[in-house]
């Protein structure tokens, strides 16, 4: 299996990577792109040489090409499609771990060619999701879950009916701030917020979990792989995350699936779908753990869950104006202009000012992405 891995020195990537090492010559790295990390992407190209490399900056790519100068580069956007659709067509994989809207555009074009994607990249569908899905069909491309809820839902499908779901209900661990009160939100420091008690995960999903955002993203990104209506998706607070996501039945019958919290199990499904392939990882010990835990999750408390659902219901362009206010907001927050509850109030300030279309196509769906970033980076930097 060939493998073309986006975002290829950020956490899920890296995880990727181990799990290729693991599976002894299963999957062969073809092309990779990163970012900024030119010292991780050094030690990739050394270990995987692959064929095709791109990074953000083409200054990156200088260094590497007097390094490596067998190897083919690009750099930027272009560079990023590139990377999904380098070289012939074959038994291929696409592995989509960027983080942000920028993931769109190459899923497209992997989409177009004829490649499957696993995607880690949720931005994908929380954008773009109405035209993916007609793209799928049209180009009879498989789009495989990596987010581990996601992989859960798929996992508990298998074999099922979908007219037969009664509800999809996804679990948040409640993220670094679960114990907090609306007040005491108000100084949280961005190293609070960056410490989250269950996953290891990149910066900005990690305030994402913080926020709530990410969950309500998650619904989105249901709605769409599933193909499941609003109602039908919920949401519960388990702080365990053994749970990774449950399905219920027209006949009131659950099937969950659970595990220790550990991205290289989705990973591993993902690239070894629709068969299961064996992984090495820590066995659950139910004994040990005792009992689990489920508590509401209130809009109160998360603002932003609503706020994101209600942008996923409304469609058109609000899942744009909702992600990149997002984006623009959590940056911001990282870089120590803003502080944690101003994220909500950008995001609600954003989609007030920006109007919805319903009418959408990916030009639009780019367009109005770089608008709301500018519109808050100028505006709070
Ligand atoms: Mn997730």
């Amino acid at each position: 299996m060939n493998l073309f891995i986006l975002g290829v020195t950020g956490n899920i990537g890296m995880q990727t990577l181990d799990i290729v090492r693991k599976s002894k010559g299963k999957y062969n790295v073809v092309a990779v792109s990163g970012n900024s990390n030119f010292e991780k992407m050094k030690d990739i190209i050394k270990e995987f040489s692959p064929k095709y490399v791109s990074m953000g900056k083409r200054e990156d790519v200088n260094k590497l090409e007097k390094l490596y100068p067998n190897v083919e580069y690009g750099y930027g956007n272009d560079g990023l499609i590139k990377t999904a659709i380098y070289g012939d067509l074959g038994e291929d994989l696409v592995v989509n771990a960027v983080v942000g809207s920028i993931g769109l555009e190459p899923t497209i074009n992997a989409i177009k060619k004829g490649r499957n994607i696993a995607l880690a990249n949720k931005e994908t569908l929380v954008i773009g999701g109405e035209i993916i899905n007609d793209l799928l069909d049209k180009f009879k491309v498989k789009l495989i879950p990596i987010d581990s809820e996601h992989s859960a839902i798929m996992q508990c499908l298998k074999n099922e009916d979908s007219s037969t779901i009664k509800n999809i209900i996804i679990t948040a661990s409640g993220g670094s701030f679960r114990d907090k009160t609306r007040k005491e939100l108000e100084n949280v420091t961005v190293k609070d917020a960056l410490n989250h008690p269950n996953w290891s995960m990149g910066a900005k999903i990690t305030i994402d979990s913080a926020t709530m955002m990410n969950k309500g993203l998650e619904v989105i990104e249901a709605h769409y792989l599933f193909d499941v209506s609003y109602d039908k998706i919920k949401t519960v607070l388990h702080r365990e995350s053994i749970i990774h996501s449950l399905v219920e039945f027209n006949d009131t019958s659950v099937i969950a699936h659970l595990g220790n919290p550990d991205m290289r199990v989705p990973i591993n499904y993902a690239l070894s779908y629709p068969n299961r392939t064996p992984y090495n990882g820590t066995s659950l010990d139910l004994v040990k753990l005792g009992s689990l835990h489920f508590e509401e999750l209130s809009y109160e408390i998360y603002p932003l869950l609503k706020m994101a659902i209600e942008a996923g219901i409304s469609k058109g362009l609000n899942p744009a104006t909702l992600n990149a206010a997002n984006e623009a907001a959590v940056s911001l927050f990282l870089n120590g202009k803003i502080t944690f509850l101003q994220i909500e109030e950008i995001i609600r300030e954003s989609l007030d000012k920006f109007e919805n279309d319903l009418n959408i196509t990916l030009k639009k769906i780019l367009d109005r992405d770089l608008k709301v970033k500018d519109y808050i980076l100028r505006k709070y930097s």
